[in-house]
């Protein structure tokens, strides 16, 4: 998995207005041609904008069978939360639509606890509890899941960043949760995550972690449960799970919490839920459980190596072209290149030469398939963890076109 959507400054190449001529004969879906729209061949990586993630066959395969049943959707969320649960070494889990929904969910629940009445007025909170502590070096994109739900997110920190003892002072009667983004855990100005859970858990104030990509390696998707975090969620896409998919994990209480304020018995049950617009297919839900079964069984190893194969094969069409430098690189979750483990190939262009990761980038993109790349810092990043098996060849063969070989 390289990259996701925190990655705010790399830059996802649009498709000119003038396409290029040229056509690959792929399997290009015939329903993309009928509604007019362009395949892509995403070189960019997990990106909810591309489509998120592809399904592996079994997990495919799940989805059709579950299609050809009905099931008691109480059940189902039920019973796959267990499975998901023992999985993650959690208390209790629940699918639900991707790890947005999740913020505002786990907002929603820490919000109305087990009160109906409150979860039916959501995002109006009355006189429950509506404060969210977030750190204010802790500040993301996600954040604004927040107020979905009702949740006021008030910022803790000075010019120099937030320190345990202002944490501490900033929690009140009118605190409803901790916000905790697992990847921003360790920059300058926070109080690490560790340390700040255990306050929260002295002071009784449940914590939620976003940790929506940390799946890897796989004994980090449980490290946060077991480090004291009251509620955890991941997001599906970065698992070979479906794009609207995630889950949330944590404590039985709260997970109950989260089922009373979710999409279930809207109209069977007493109370019109928060939660009604974040339902969910039996599909989705068959399809996050089975995913993640692959996930934690899934040879690694040779998941990494596939991806250094790729790498290879689209090395080769840059070789040896003037005014370019390629090479194999890492392209990490926070929007960095590093030498391991690779999954990308970067191309870097000389200042007075004939090309430009702009223009190399456009040409791709304006094609079709469209192949959409990353432009980082003057740099053309193309991440190979997204391709569908075969298509680094199409995508060397237009390299070499792009870069006139
Ligand atoms: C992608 C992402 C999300 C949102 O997840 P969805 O499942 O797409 O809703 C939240 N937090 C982080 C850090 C992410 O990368």
């Amino acid at each position: 998995m390289t990259t996701q959507e925190t990655r705010s400054s790399a830059v996802l190449n649009t498709p000119a207005m003038s396409r290029d001529t040229m056509r690959y004969e792929t399997a290009a879906p015939a329903i993309f041609e009928r509604l007019g729209v362009v395949p892509v061949v995403n070189c960019c990586g997990v990106y909810t904008d591309l489509g998120g993630s592809v399904l592996s066959p079994s997990v495919w395969a799940a989805m059709a069978e579950v299609n050809t049943s009905f099931v008691d959707m109480i059940e189902l969320l039920h019973e796959s939360g267990q499975r998901i649960a023992a999985m993650v070494g959690a208390e209790a889990a629940r699918v639900v639509p991707g790890a947005s929904a999740a913020i505002a969910l786990g907002t929603a629940a820490c919000i109305a606890r087990s009160s109906g009445a409150i979860s039916e007025q959501l995002p109006n909170t009355g006189a429950a509890s509506r404060d969210v502590l977030l750190q204010s070096g802790h500040g993301y994109k996600y954040d604004r899941c927040v107020s979905l739900a009702g949740g006021r997110i008030v910022r803790v920190g000075d010019d120099n960043g937030a320190t345990l003892e202002m944490l501490d002072s900033r929690i009140s009667a009118d605190s409803a949760m901790m916000l905790l983004p697992a990847h921003l855990d360790g920059v300058a100005g926070t109080v690490p995550l560790r340390d700040a859970m255990a306050l929260a858990r002295r002071r009784e104030l449940p914590t939620f972690v976003d940790a929506a990509y940390m799946n890897y390696p796989t004994s980090l998707m449980g490290s946060f449960t077991a480090a004291g975090a009251d509620l955890v969620c991941f997001s599906a896409k970065y698992f070979g799970g479906p794009n609207a998919g995630g889950f949330i994990c944590g404590r039985r209480d709260l997970l109950d919490a989260v089922t009373g304020v979710d999409f279930t018995r809207y109209e069977s049950g007493q109370h019109l839920k928060f939660g009604r617009a974040f339902k969910l297919d039996r599909q989705t839900i068959v399809a996050v459980v089975v995913a993640l079964e692959e996930w934690f069984a899934m040879d690694h190893g040779a998941r990494w190596q596939g991806y250094s194969d790729r790498v290879q094969t689209i090395l080769s069409a840059v070789r040896d072209v003037d005014g370019v430098q390629a090479r194999s690189a890492s392209f990490t979750m926070d929007e960095r290149l590093v030498a391991e483990p690779v999954n990308c190939v970067m191309l870097e262009f000389d200042a007075h030469g004939p090309w430009s990761a702009e223009t190399v980038a456009t040409k791709l993109a304006a094609g079709n398939p469209s192949v959409r790349t990353v432009q980082l810092n003057g740099s053309l990043v193309i991440a190979v963890d997204a391709l569908l098996d075969g298509q680094e060849t199409l995508v060397a063969d237009r390299l070499k076109i792009a870069l006139g070989r």
